[in-house]
């Protein structure tokens, strides 16, 4: 059923997700551009195909390649999303990379880009776009945070360290703007099936000597109990949920959405 542009929940919204030229947070821009949101794409590789894709809703679509390890240019992305529609309203702080190593052998350079792409980052969209949205009243964050904020998992340093960050950083944020319209959330997904995940089931094939498949099947029986990936539409649909009314007092939220990753 295609929805008339008024009947649509996030109509004249301008969103801005980083990290969307690829796995959730693509499924993240598609979602919210259903919604009837603007949206500001971000993120490397592959940007004329996620223009193309988000552009296919009818959506408002602009790419800005700000990369996240960059403060200043974090900062010039947002003023670009505001002068380029107006104001921002949704926010969703995705991008992320990993490294699998254990402590010892951990790299310096993978640690200190982790920590500030998948960590830094999101303290300053935030401290950017919070205030325009106090202002306004209304504002949505989005963080993508993972299992890997609530759990630890072996050579995962980094990774578990700055996620666990990004639940603080929430915790933090919304208990700032708790007397405001302006809501701040994570959402917590164990696996799902991406490029990022790819690589690490690359590595565990090659390690075990199995096949591609094998290792898919292996990933997953470690840890989700479910044996099935979360997809990365249902955490655009998290995503969108969080941006309704229904959801504004959840504030400092983790949804976990993970197959039972942390039932355990
Ligand atoms: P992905 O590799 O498919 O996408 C990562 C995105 O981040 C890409 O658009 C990439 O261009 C962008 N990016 C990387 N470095 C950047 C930089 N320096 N500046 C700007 N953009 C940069 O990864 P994904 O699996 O979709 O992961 C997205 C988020 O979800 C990450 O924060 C990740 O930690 C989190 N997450 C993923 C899973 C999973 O199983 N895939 C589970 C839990 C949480």
């Amino acid at each position: 059923m295609t929805q008339n542009a008024s009947s649509k929940s996030l109509a004249g919204r301008t969103a801005l997700v980083t990290g969307s030229t690829s796995g959730i947070g693509l499924g993240i821009a598609m979602a919210l551009a259903e919604a009837g949101a603007n949206l500001v794409l971000n993120g490397f590789g592959e940007v004329d195909g996620a223009v193309s894709q988000v552009l296919a809703t009818g959506a408002e679509v602009a790419h800005h390649n700000a990369d996240m390890t960059k403060p200043e240019e974090i900062e010039a992305m947002i003023r670009f999303a505001k002068e380029r529609f107006g104001a921002l309203d949704v926010l969703v702080n995705n991008a992320g990379v990993q490294h699998v190593a254990a402590i010892d052998e951990f790299p310096t350079d993978r640690w200190n880009a982790i920590i500030a792409i998948n960590l830094s980052s999101a303290f300053h969209t935030m401290r950017a776009a919070l205030p325009g949205m106090r202002e306004r009243g209304w504002g949505r964050v989005i963080n993508i945070a993972s299992v890997h904020g609530l759990v630890g998992s072996v050579g995962k340093s980094a990774y578990v360290a700055a996620k666990h960050g990004v639940l603080g950083l929430t915790k933090v944020a919304a208990l700032e703007y708790a007397r405001t319209g302006v809501t701040v959330n994570a959402i917590c997904p164990g696996f799902v099936y991406t490029p990022l995940v790819q690589k690490q089931i690359d590595a565990i094939a090659e390690r075990d000597s199995i096949s591609v498949e094998a290792a898919r099947a292996k990933l997953l029986a470690e840890k989700q109990p479910s044996a099935e990936f979360v997809t990365t539409r249902q955490i655009g649909a998290a995503t969108v949920f969080l941006c309704s009314d229904a959801a504004s007092e959840m504030r400092g939220a983790e949804l976990k959405i993970d197959g039972a990753w942390t039932a355990q």
